[in-house]
C-alpha cells in the first residue's frame, strides 16, 4: 500500500508525538521539519558543564500515566522515557519561609477554622463535578467561586498559586471546570514528577520513533511557508529555497503564527480570522538555574509564596513594580528528581516565576531586576545557599521568544475562560483543506505538554478516522 506523504513543521510535543504515533502505523511517509537544532520547542534540554538543563519545563503532571506516556505506549515504547515521581519527600509549600506540607499541615497558615473548614468544602465541590458538567463550569473562574466559600486573602494566594503553576494565568482568569479535571487526575494518578535526561528527553524519543519507523527529521531547517493551492495544501517552501511536497501538513508551530505568516491571512474567512485574533496567550515567564558544588537539600519540589495581599500585588504588577523577593515561584530540585542530572556531588535547583507581568519591552534592567528577585526568593527557601552558587544561568522570557515565538509564553493559547473546551482553537484547519494544527494551543485538556499531547492524540484520531 503506498504511503502518505505527511509534513510536519515543529519538533515541540505537539508535532514530535503527533510524528511518531503517524510514523508508526507505517501509512504516512513522516518528515518532521525544526528551524532550531534543540529538538523539542519548550521542552527542550541542553547541556552545560555536566548539567543537564531544561530551557523551561521542570516537572510533568502525570508523567507515564498522562498523555506524554500514553504516546509512548501507543508506539510500544513506553520505557523509552524514564520518570522519576515527585514523592519522597513530596513537594512542599513554603509560605514565607514557612514549609506547609499541603493540604496534611494547612493549619500552618495560621487560618480561621471556618476559613479552613471552608477550603475543605470548595475542594469537595470542585473535585465532585461530574465531568459532563466541565464544560458548564469553565464559564466561571475558580476565583468567583472559591469567593462564594471564603475571601481570606491567604487562601486565594495558596489557589491563586496553583492556577499560576498549572495554567500560567490569574486565579481570575482560570476556568473551574479545567482546574477540577487537571487537579482530580493529578490526585488519582499520582504520578507527577520529571523525566531522566531532562524535559528533552521526553520529544527526543518521539523524534527517535520516528525515525525507527522509517521517517525522516531535519534539525536547523525552518520553514518559510506553506505552499496552498485552490484551498488546499500542497507542501512547504525551507528558508533556503527548497519545496518539499506533501499531501497532508501539520503545523505544530501554533495557530495564530501558522495563519498570519506561514500561510497567509489571504486564505481564510473574515469570521475566522476574527476568532483566531482574539485568542490570548498564557502568561510568559523567566527561569533561574543554579549549580551548586554541593547538595544542600533532599527536598524534590518547594512552591513559594512570599505574600498574601494579592490585590495589592495585582496592582504593584499593573504598574509594572517588581518586589524585592518575588512572590510566587515554583522551584524544583532537579538533581533530587533525576541524579543524572548534575556531576555527582553536586546539586541542580530551578527556580521559575509564576504569573508576573511584563512590560511591552522589558530591557535588560528589568530581566536583571526579576533575576535578582527570583533568587532573593530562593534564598528564603534555602538560607545560606548563595555560598554554595558555582553558577547561574537565566533563561529570559526574550530568550524564549526568539527560539519558539508567540511571545515566549509558557503554555500556549491559555486555557481562560471563553478559551477552553468548545472554545480552544482548531485542530483542522476550516478554511485550507489537508492542513492540521498540532500544539498546545490545540490541545483540549491538560497541563502544559500534556495540553500538546493531548492535541496529538486527538489529531491522530481524526487523521485515522479519515
Ligand atoms: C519557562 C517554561 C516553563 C514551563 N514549565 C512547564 C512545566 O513545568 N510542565 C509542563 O508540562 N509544561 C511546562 N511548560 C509548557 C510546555 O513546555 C509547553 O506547553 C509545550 O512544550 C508546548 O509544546 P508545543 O507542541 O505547543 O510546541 P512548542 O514547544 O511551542 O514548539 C514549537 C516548535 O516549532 C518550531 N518552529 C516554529 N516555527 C518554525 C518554522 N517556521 N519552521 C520550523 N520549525 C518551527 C519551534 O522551534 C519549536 O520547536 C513550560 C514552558 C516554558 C516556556
Amino acid at each position: 500500500m503506498s504511503q502518505k506523504r505527511i509534513v510536519i513543521i515543529g519538533s515541540g510535543i505537539g508535532g514530535s508525538a503527533v510524528g511518531a504515533l503517524l510514523a508508526h502505523t507505517r501509512s504516512y511517509e513522516v518528515s518532521l521539519y525544526e528551524r532550531n537544532k534543540l529538538i523539542g520547542g519548550r521542552f527542550a534540554s541542553y547541556e552545560k558543564d555536566g548539567f543537564k538543563l531544561d530551557i523551561g519545563c521542570h516537572l510533568i503532571a502525570n508523567c507515564d500515566k498522562g498523555a506524554l506516556g500514553q504516546i509512548l505506549r501507543m508506539v510500544g515504547r513506553p520505557d523509552w522515557v524514564e520518570w522519576h515521581y515527585a514523592a519522597k519527600p513530596a513537594p512542599v509549600i513554603n509560605f514565607k519561609g514557612k514549609r506547609v506540607r499541603f493540604p496534611k499541615e494547612i493549619d500552618a497558615l495560621n487560618l480561621p477554622p471556618e476559613d479552613f473548614n471552608k477550603i475543605m468544602e470548595f475542594y469537595t465541590k470542585a473535585l465532585s463535578i461530574p465531568e459532563a458538567e466541565y464544560d458548564a463550569w469553565d464559564k466561571r473562574s475558580v476565583f468567583s467561586l472559591m469567593q462564594e466559600y471564603t475571601k481570606n486573602e491567604t487562601v486565594r494566594a495558596v489557589f491563586g498559586l496553583l492556577s499560576g503553576v498549572f495554567f500560567v494565568i490569574s486565579d481570575k482568569e482560570t476556568p473551574v471546570g479545567e482546574y477540577a479535571l487537571c487537579s482530580k487526575q493529578m490526585l488519582t494518578n499520582r504520578s507527577t514528577g520529571y523525566p531522566a535526561g531532562g524535559t528533552g528527553s521526553v520529544p527526543e524519543a518521539y523524534i527517535k520513533s520516528i525515525k525507527t519507523d522509517g521517517g525522516q527529521v531535519f534539525l536547523s531547517a525552518p520553514v518559510k511557508q506553506i505552499l496552498v493551492e485552490n484551498g488546499e495544501a500542497r507542501g512547504i517552501l525551507l528558508n533556503n529555497g527548497q519545496k518539499v511536497d506533501a499531501e497532508i501538513v501539520i503545523s505544530n508551530v501554533g495557530n495564530q503564527p501558522t495563519v498570519n505568516y506561514l500561510v497567509g491571512r489571504e486564505h481564510y474567512r473574515p469570521e475566522v480570522l476574527a476568532r483566531l485574533d482574539k485568542y490570548e496567550y498564557s502568561k510568559a515567564t523567566s527561569m533561574l538555574k543554579i549549580a551548586l558544588d554541593q547538595p544542600i537539600t533532599d527536598e524534590k519540589m518547594v512552591m513559594f509564596i512570599d505574600r498574601d495581599d494579592l490585590s495589592v500585588l495585582e496592582q504593584e504588577r499593573r504598574d509594572g513594580i517588581i518586589a524585592d523577593v518575588l512572590t510566587d515561584v515554583m522551584c524544583p530540585v532537579i538533581s533530587n528528581l533525576d541524579p543524572k542530572a548534575c556531576p555527582a556531588g553536586r546539586q541542580l535547583i530551578i527556580a521559575g516565576g509564576g504569573t508576573h507581568p511584563m512590560p511591552e519591552k522589558p530591557d535588560q534592567e528589568w530581566f536583571k531586576k526579576l533575576e535578582a528577585s527570583m533568587f532573593n526568593a530562593v534564598k528564603i527557601i534555602y538560607p545560606g545557599i548563595e555560598k554554595h552558587v558555582m553558577w547561574t544561568t537565566f533563561t529570559t522570557s526574550r530568550e524564549i521568544d526568539n527560539l519558539f515565538g508567540e511571545n515566549g509564553n509558557v503554555i500556549g493559547i491559555a486555557q481562560k475562560v471563553g478559551q477552553v473546551g468548545p472554545d480552544r482553537p482548531f485542530l483542522t484547519d476550516p478554511c485550507v483543506k489537508n492542513l492540521y494544527h498540532c500544539s498546545a494551543d490545540s490541545g483540549m485538556h491538560g497541563i502544559g505538554g500534556e495540553l500538546a499531547a493531548d492535541s496529538a492524540l486527538r489529531l491522530f484520531e481524526i487523521l485515522e478516522s479519515k
